[in-house]
């Protein structure tokens, strides 16, 4: 993953804040996506059926991107 541009939620597009990964690479058990705070659950929750969940925190973004309220609707 590469950290050193903007990341988006693979669910919502707005900022990622973690990368979620479970399983291996190359061994048909790997899922891996980007979440933002609100997705992080649900990205674990996707990631864990191929094995158990990572959690890779993604910098770039102020903190308080993060501290929004919902209002994506
Ligand atoms: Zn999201």
């Amino acid at each position: 993953m590469n950290t050193g541009r903007p990341t988006y939620c693979a669910r919502c597009h707005r900022w990622a804040t973690a990368l979620i990964e479970a399983g291996h690479p190359g061994t048909g058990r790997y899922r891996a996506e980007t979440a933002c705070a609100r997705h992080e659950p649900t990205a674990r929750r996707w990631a864990s059926h191929a094995g158990s969940p990572r959690t890779t925190p993604i910098g770039g973004a102020p903190a308080v991107l993060f501290e929004l309220p919902e209002v994506t609707r």
